[in-house]
């Protein structure tokens, strides 16, 4: 199931027709609370290269990315 809110939440990448399929939606439940968060193909390869729990690495991400 894609449900992509329309650009990538690391890079900014905007997903288009195209390339939607190409992007990954992340469900992360913390706390009991759910954060989704989309991802283009190259911010998944770089999430891949972090360590850490998916929650860590996201954080990461983002930060590298400003966000
Ligand atoms: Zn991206």
């Amino acid at each position: 199931m894609i449900k992509v809110s329309g650009c990538c939440d690391g890079c900014g990448k905007e997903a288009h027709r195209r390339n939607i399929r190409e992007f990954f939606n992340i469900r992360l439940d913390r706390f009991g609370k759910v954060s989704e968060f989309d991802f283009c193909p190259d911010c998944m390869c770089e999430l891949a290269e972090l360590p850490g729990l998916m929650d860590d690495k996201i954080k990461e991400l983002l930060k590298r990315h400003g966000r």
